[in-house]
């Protein structure tokens, strides 16, 4: 695609004292390709007349050349995101739980919906307590057990769940078609063309990534109704499908632990549960006063990974609905600009 691209500088040239010098300075000056995508594949040199071009002039020809070819710059013409619809509505409110207990204190016909984290040992039982109508369950991102995991999601789609939330996509295999399904922050959802591809594989709602900064969530938000955010949480910084206590889990307990580790820098909690390792910075993420620039349609407050008492969380979720921060929580990148 590149073959037609010439590129010319007339002058008058004296002979070269070192031909070979001459030479390796042409090598040199066409090998130095910076920050464009190019690589010097092959080059030819015609010079029967053994001139002398200077390094100045050959590092012009150079440029002339390469920014006719160079694509590294270049924006391809995306498609237009699908069809999404913003509006003026007063937001959503989601709670999202690994532990219902923690819902204990709060006063849930706040909440629009409760989103329940189910995992290979899940209590169909626990749900019980909770108002039917709002529940939506979360696949877990990691699913080892799929056999085992797909009798807990059929249960629950005979019970009549029809609501849920995917943190990989291999999570739709679990899923019937008519499941309604949000797409959920750990799919690093960035860009337009990212959630367009969502909407089109069935989303109902995308959460954008705890990763974002502020400018480029604000573009997001401003598209649709069905994209949220999440205004507190506890963000992993590892997540391993390897077992931290046993080499042989044929003996381990599976139950939940939790632990604490540092590394100099901060403070981490590492929770094992199911043989699965999690490790979460002690320093939770709230977003919570940032939530008028945010405007989003849909927001969430998260307790999961950590043990959160009932008293915590009302006190947690009194205090992000009222868009103030909670103390000793990090804005992580929001502030900060990508790349
Ligand atoms: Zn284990």
């Amino acid at each position: 695609m590149y073959q037609d691209k010439t590129a010319e500088i007339i002058g008058h040239f004296s002979p070269a004292k070192d031909l070979n010098k001459m030479t390796k300075a042409i090598y040199s000056a066409f090998e130095k390709t910076g920050d464009t995508a190019l690589d010097l594949a092959e080059l030819t040199i015609q010079n029967k007349a053994g001139l002398f071009v200077p390094m100045s002039v050959l590092n012009e020809l150079r440029r002339k050349l390469y920014s006719q070819i160079d694509i590294t710059h270049v924006v391809p013409d995306l498609p237009q995101p699908a069809q999404m619809v913003k509006t003026n509505v007063a937001p959503k409110w989601i709670i999202k739980t690994d532990n219902v207990d923690t819902l204990t204190d709060i006063n849930l016909t706040d909440c629009d919906e409760l989103w329940v984290v189910t995992d290979i040992d899940f209590d169909i039982n626990t749900l019980s307590h909770l108002p039917n109508d709002k529940i939506r369950l979360c696949l877990p991102p990691i699913i080892r057990q799929s056999n085992k995991y797909q009798k807990i999601i059929d249960t629950l789609w005979q019970m009549g769940y029809r609501k849920y939330a995917i943190g990989n996509l291999s999570g739709l295999t679990f899923l019937p078609d008519t499941a309604d399904i949000s797409f959920d922050s750990q799919l690093s959802c960035l860009n337009t063309q990212a959630i367009s591809q969502c909407f089109e594989l069935g989303a109902q709602n995308v959460f954008i990534s705890p990763e974002d900064t502020l400018d480029n969530i604000q573009k997001l938000t401003a598209l649709s109704d069905n994209i949220g955010v999440i205004l507190y949480t506890d963000v992993p910084v590892f997540l391993s499908a390897n077992c931290v206590r046993e080499n042989d889990c044929s003996v381990c307990t599976q139950k939940p632990w939790h632990g604490e580790l540092s590394n100099g820098k901060g403070r981490f909690e590492l929770i094992s549960k199911n043989c699965q390792t999690t490790v979460v910075p002690r320093e939770s993420l709230c977003w919570a006063g940032e939530t008028r620039h945010l405007n989003a349609s849909i927001y969430r407050v998260d307790f999961c990974h950590k043990r959160y008492d009932s008293a915590t969380a009302k006190r947690i979720w009194d205090t992000v609905r009222l868009g103030k921060d909670i103390k000793g929580t990090t804005k992580f990148n929001l502030k900060k600009q990508f790349a």
